[in-house]
């Protein structure tokens, strides 16, 4: 597959491609507030907002749907933005095509499902309507390059990809986990594919979001989409995260643009990717000691309660006799997890010590 630049879209779009807007189109009035706020941020040259919002459970806002487009018609017109949406069917994307929306984007619950991204990508065929494909939610790399491939084939180069962080069972600082390595595989083998990240999505919260977007830029990516909201405490979805203009503005200015467009994640430091792929393993590590931690309070109690000793050399003997195995079939050194096994079993005795004395 071969790919337009993004700045070939929709001239004149200013490099790195900057989309904000918020979350989703709640009414002609939060729309137009928004549009007008932004249009004072020089660097924003693409206008988002969700019209079909994709909600985990029922009964949540989502969204305004056809009602939503005329507004954002307006705003068009008014502010000379241009506007991209979430497109997750057939439907939608006929209409988001027949209020002349400018690029549209696929969403990270619709990229998992082929069946989804072929009826859009039919409804697209001779049509050259940008498109940006945000990542599964889940960390499947060829799914994410299926959906790209499925737009590809109805005829389209204007394409880009969107990071936009992966689902993560369990805490993690992050909404999403960003996998920095899965962008960049991705852009290791399609290196002209332009890729935007969305730190909004990946963060969560609005305190994470800078540290999320400076990572993208050292990475040389080549946009950012962040939500924005012009009072982001009554946003009907995705509050925490949406800054108001404002703080976009701050936000923004700190930010090191690096030169993208000339950089790829190829000739980028591979030594710090690496070292970005082991910080996300020590957080996977240390979420899961957490977990641990918190399961040994809840036998601590139960000992307590039940007036058992704490330590059961049965059990452990069976705990180191179980991870040496497990150990020998993962080709991990024996003598290193029965150390770490120590380690754990000394602070699971402290902690539950402490429960009995309390
Ligand atoms: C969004 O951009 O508001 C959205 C729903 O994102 P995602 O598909 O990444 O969850
Ligand atoms: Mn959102």
């Amino acid at each position: 597959m071969q790919f337009e630049p993004l700045h070939s879209w929709l001239p004149p779009l200013k490099m790195p491609l900057l989309i904000a807007g918020p979350c989703g189109a709640e009414s002609y009035e939060q729309l137009r507030e928004t549009a007008q706020q932004l249009k004072n941020i020089e660097a924003v040259s693409l206008f988002r907002a969700g019209v079909w919002k994709p909600r985990t459970r029922p009964n949540a806002f989502e969204g305004k749907g056809e009602e939503a487009l005329k507004w954002l018609n307006d705003i068009q017109k008014e502010f000379g933005f241009k506007i991209t949406v979430e497109v997750a069917n057939a439907h939608h994307t006929e209409l988001a095509l027949k209020y002349g929306m400018d690029v549209l984007w696929i969403g990270a619950r619709t990229t998992v499902n082929p069946f989804s991204v072929q009826e859009i990508a039919d409804v697209l065929k001779g049509v050259n309507v940008p498109v940006m494909v945000k990542n599964p939610i889940h960390a499947d790399l060829q799914l994410w390059i299926g959906a790209i491939e499925r737009i590809y084939n109805a005829g389209n180069k204007n394409i880009a990809a969107i990071h936009r962080g992966f689902h993560f069972y369990g805490k993690t600082k992050y909404r999403n986990k960003p996998l920095w390595q899965i962008p960049i595989e991705l852009k290791t083998l399609f290196p002209d594919l332009p890729i935007i990240c969305d730190p909004s999505h990946i963060s969560g919260n609005r305190e994470l979001i800078p540290h999320v977007a400076q990572k993208a830029l050292d990475l040389g990516m080549d946009g950012l989409m962040i939500e924005s909201h012009f009072n982001p405490s009554i946003a009907l979805s995705d509050a925490e995260q949406q800054y108001s203009p404002a703080q976009l503005k701050v936000v923004l200015d700190k930010l090191v643009i690096r030169n993208s467009g000339s950089v790829n994640f190829d000739q980028g430091d591979q030594l710090d990717g690496l070292r970005k792929m082991i910080d996300e393993i020590d957080d996977d590590i240390m979420n899961a000691l957490k977990r641990r931690i918190q399961v040994i309070e809840d036998i601590g109690k139960y000992k307590k309660e039940h007036n058992i000793a704490i330590f059961q050399l049965n059990r452990w003997q069976e705990i180191l006799r179980s991870r040496s195995q497990w150990a020998d079939k993962m080709g991990l050194s024996r003598q290193h997890i029965e150390k770490l096994c120590q380690l754990l079993h000394e602070e699971s005795i402290r902690v539950q010590n402490d429960l009995m004395n309390k």
